[in-house]
């Protein structure tokens, strides 16, 4: 890069902070949908980066006394422009200042997409939830909130839960950032359970919307749902919500995953059986229901609707010729590299892209912010009609604009969303 003579252009050294393929990729992204709808250069460079990064390392006490960790935490607030920023926090022994860059930067564009009065954030700490004890992950909870304390907020940025983290962790952050501040804040957290002001219906928002889309998607495809095959990769929150809604439907599960590996069966797995067995297990190792398959081999079974509900980086360009369904739904955030992007829309596979896909649950997550702070409840009729047609709503601007523009749904997602940011931008100009 050139070094040219100017007080503010100092190259990045992409070697960094944020040297992560997970970055990357959110960033490429975003600069090709820029670039198709040119996009100001100057937002360009504004977008390209968080507003704010947070990394905080503290130690973290294991329940024997025999060892004091040290443990990385992040918050990244990565648009500042909509409202307060918004976004969830995982825990995952992975996580780094890239990915957690990488998920915020996707939650403005999604936030956005969606119509949410809200910026994008991420949090997250670098463990493996699953090898921690319940008390264990409540001071790690409390620890890492207190870290984070200055720059959340209910009017500044409201966490939620991401993969490995959930509603007893949300509690957590409620209480510690309850008990500094004097009085109770429940509207400090979304996904929270119902009993401390969670919202109905928030637990299982983000595999009801997806499905909802999956609806108006096979519609567009002429897919019958009640003769069609899925296949879901992840067994969480989202994979397996996901996977009772689509059975509702009448869709037939014939493969699902999770950590411990997948499993198989033509004849269709009951959603609920399985959910039982993870309820006794905590995982579908040794479980019996279906014949035991890869990853690799679950994702590139026939069937209708493919759901990558796990992690990011899923399908490759190793794998993307092999994949044989009509219609990817991502329920994941970032499965699908850029190189597999093309090969999908070479071979004609409608993809529903994360920031639509996923978006159910941080549109609960809003309607839960804002039950909490006018102090109202919503019914669960309410909390789903109005999911229905926000999701509904965003999937035809989507599609209407990948026709117009023949660009893919994925880029027409994120041009939606990041339209509504520049515009905001603007009329909100430079200070000083
Ligand atoms: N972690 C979820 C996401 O990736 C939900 C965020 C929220 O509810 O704020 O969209």
């Amino acid at each position: 890069m050139e070094h040219v003579n100017h007080p503010f252009d100092q190259p990045l050294n992409p070697h960094t902070e944020w040297d992560d393929p997970m970055f990357r990729l959110a960033q490429q992204q975003f600069l090709n949908a820029a670039a198709i709808m040119n996009l100001d250069e100057n937002i360009r460079d504004r977008l390209l980066f968080p507003q704010r990064t947070l990394l905080v390392s503290f130690p973290s006490r294991r329940d024997d006394y025999s060892e004091v960790e040290t443990v990385f935490g992040y918050r990244v607030q990565h648009v500042l422009t909509m409202g307060p920023t918004k976004g969830g926090i995982r825990y995952h022994e992975d996580v780094n200042l890239g990915e957690v860059s990488a998920l915020a930067m996707w939650m403005t564009w999604k936030c956005s997409l969606m119509e949410l009065p809200f910026g994008g954030a991420k949090g997250g700490v670098r463990i493996n939830p699953t090898l921690l004890s319940r008390p264990e992950l409540q001071r790690l909870t409390r620890r890492y909130t207190m870290e984070i304390i200055s720059m959340i907020g209910p009017e500044r940025d409201i966490p939620a839960p991401d993969m490995g983290t959930n509603e007893q962790i949300m509690a957590w952050m409620m209480d510690t950032y309850s008990q500094q501040v004097g009085y109770p804040v429940p509207e400090i957290v979304t996904g929270k359970p119902v009993v401390l002001g969670g919202s109905l219906g928030r637990a299982e928002a983000t595999g009801r919307g997806l499905v909802y889309l999956i609806v108006e998607a096979a519609g567009f495809l002429n897919i019958d749902l009640g003769t069609s095959t899925a296949v879901v990769q992840g067994f969480g929150n989202v994979g397996a919500n996901a996977a009772k809604f689509l059975e509702e439907n009448g869709v037939q599960i014939i493969a699902v995953s999770d950590v411990s590996g997948g499993l198989y069966n033509a004849n269709g797995l009951s959603v609920s059986a399985l959910q039982q067995y993870v309820e006794q297990h905590r995982s579908l190792a040794d479980c019996t229901l279906g014949e035991r398959i890869s990853n690799e081999a679950l994702l590139e079974l026939e069937c209708d609707i493919l759901v990558p509900a796990a992690l990011q980086n899923q399908i490759t360009e190793a794998n993307a010729a092999h994949i044989k369904c009509r219609l990817v739904a991502e329920g994941a955030n970032g499965p699908t590299t850029l190189e597999a992007d093309e090969i999908l829309q070479q071979r004609g596979i409608f993809v529903l892209p994360d920031i639509l896909g996923n978006a159910g649950g941080v549109t609960v997550s809003y309607f839960e912010w804002v039950q909490g702070t006018q102090n109202v409840t919503w019914t669960l009729e309410e909390i789903n009609r109005r999911l229905h047609m926000i999701m509904t709503r965003a999937f035809h601007r989507t599609l209407l604009r990948s026709q117009r523009d023949r660009i893919t749904m994925r880029t027409a997602a994120l041009i939606e969303g990041i339209q509504r940011v520049a515009e905001a931008k603007l009329a909100r100009g430079v200070f000083p």
